[in-house]
């Protein structure tokens, strides 16, 4: 099992049919982007890399990504993706403790990069060079071979190198056709978020359906430029966390954009409150689908169907919503104790996974694996529970719940409601040590541009809609929230600020 051959044999059928754009120049049809990767494959060979050795690629969104990623598998190495907005010394760390052979850059990053063999920037003439050798044959791979390491996020403590094998990534690109979308081969997806990370995987189902693959000229996130591309390419998806839906949102509404040229938003990696999804689907239409995932099982953990988001008929639709769906087709979901033992409907207790998309453990990091992966089952850190109909509602990582009074109190349930005061843009709310109640409910709010914040007021919509013990004890009006390069709130680095200034 070889998740390259998924590139081959569209290939052979189809060699003419269009592959990878860059904006809206086509760059290699199917044909062409399997014969690149075929002579890359040669030159790591040749190069005397062996199956199993680790390629790093740190790199902007650019075409070279894809050709990158196939032609390591096509060798069979294992590819090493980097987040492009990495700290010089975060991504070193990563590409030694990877161990990678090589590395990948893109001109904008990567100057003083320490990699062990080769660093070889793509827009250079020494990767035109790679491909002066004649296209290599497949080789063979286990379905437990490794196939990509992936850094996780890093929201809390050092990067670990979460293990992906061939099967973990062809199971999650069937997966995508059962659960998120059929993919047609007119469709195209176009890498709007770094494709080190959530975009990157969605190469995987695309490559698989043989459809268009789209890097936007600027290598970044423009609403502007992809409301162009779906103009001018059609049939666009793509994957946005909820922040990036939100600018595109904002777009649509500030410019009156046509939204015809969209297929299909899948939303994650991050909650989406109830009031932002409702404002996306009146200002965008009917296409969004939503999945919960984290690196350890890619994409794959539960997903909210487009017909479920349309289904405003049914009596629980505000609680689907605020949810993140069900169980996808190849895994089985558990809400558990601490220990693994499953609880009953409407309990909260931490997420667990069991399939053939969680990861084989943490590259290097036998504790971590051990602590994480227990009798078969992946435990998420994240908290949910389940209602009678199998949907999953979140309830926070199980680090951030507040604890007040021993009471213990959902930051996400305190934040769906501020969001719904006036003149509210974000917000996230966080834990303070408190003398008298071991924590208090803090939370920072962003104010809409050209609103005034009046706490009375966010009081008064916590008081209509949630316990009075979880109303936040304190504001804090700021201009932003701190985010990683994916645009997950820091809340760590809020409840520092909260240490050094109470
Ligand atoms: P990462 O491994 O960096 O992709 O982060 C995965 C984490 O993001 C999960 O463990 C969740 O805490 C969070 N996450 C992913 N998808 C969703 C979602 N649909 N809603 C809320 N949080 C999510």
């Amino acid at each position: 099992m070889n998740l390259a051959h998924s590139l081959q044999r569209i290939a052979l059928a189809d060699p003419r049919r269009p592959a990878l754009y860059e904006g809206n120049r086509l760059v290699h049809d199917y044909r062409g982007l399997a014969d690149r990767t075929a002579r890359l494959a040669s030159a790591f060979l040749a190069a005397g890399l062996q199956p199993g050795d680790r390629i790093a690629l740190f790199m902007r969104n650019h075409p070279a990504y894809l050709e990158v990623l196939y032609g390591a598998w096509w060798a069979g190495l294992a590819v090493v993706p980097m987040n492009a907005k990495l700290h010089l010394r975060e991504a070193q760390w990563i590409l030694d403790h990877a161990q990678a052979r090589w590395a990948f850059v893109t001109s904008d990053v990567g100057e003083g990069l320490q990699a062990p063999h080769r660093t070889i920037e793509v827009t250079g003439q020494d990767y035109q060079a790679l491909f002066s050798l004649p296209p290599s044959p497949m080789a063979a791979r286990a379905a437990q071979d490794l196939a990509w390491l992936f850094y996780t996020s890093g929201t809390t403590g050092k990067p670990k190198g979460v293990m992906l094998s061939h099967r973990n990534l062809m199971t999650m690109g069937l997966t995508y056709f059962v659960d998120v979308d059929a993919i047609d081969l007119r469709d195209a997806i176009v890498y709007a978020a770094p494709m080190s990370h959530g975009a990157g995987i969605y190469a995987i189902p695309h490559v698989m359906a043989g459809a268009r693959h789209v890097v936007p000229a600027s290598g970044a996130f423009d609403p502007a430029e992809i409301f162009k591309l779906a103009r001018t390419i059609g049939r666009l998806s793509m994957f946005a966390a909820p922040t990036i839906v939100k600018r595109l949102v904002d777009h649509a509404q500030a410019c009156g954009a046509a939204c015809d040229g969209f297929k299909t938003i899948v939303y994650g990696g991050a909650p989406m409150y109830a009031a932002d999804i409702e404002r996306a689907i009146r200002v965008m239409g009917p296409r969004f689908v939503q999945i919960y995932g984290q690196g350890e099982s890619p994409m794959v953990i539960t997903a909210l169907s487009r017909a479920q988001i349309g289904d405003t008929a049914h009596p629980r639709h505000a609680q689907r919503l605020a949810s993140v769906g069900v169980a996808q087709t190849s895994v089985e979901v558990r809400v558990a104790t601490p220990d693994g033992a499953p609880l009953s409907t409407g309990k909260i207790g931490e997420i667990l996974v069991r399939g053939d998309t969680v990861m084989s453990g943490y590259w290097r990091d036998p504790d971590a694996s051990a602590a994480a992966l227990r009798d078969g089952w992946l435990f998420t850190g994240d908290m949910g529970s389940l209602d009678e109909d199998g949907f999953l509602t979140l309830k926070d990582r199980s680090k951030d719940v507040i604890i007040s009074g021993g009471s213990n109190i959902y930051p996400r349930e305190v934040e769906e409601v501020l969001l719904l005061a006036p003149g509210v843009a974000e917000v996230a709310v966080v834990g303070a040590f408190d003398p008298e109640w071991g924590e208090i409910v803090v939370a920072f709010v962003v104010p809409r541009s050209g609103h005034a914040i009046d706490t009375a007021q966010l009081d008064a919509v916590c008081l209509e809609h949630i316990a009075r013990f979880k109303r936040p004890k304190r504001y804090r009006i700021v201009e932003s929230l701190p985010k990683n390069n994916y645009g997950k709130v820091l809340k760590t680095v809020l409840r520092e600020q909260l240490k050094e200034t109470p």
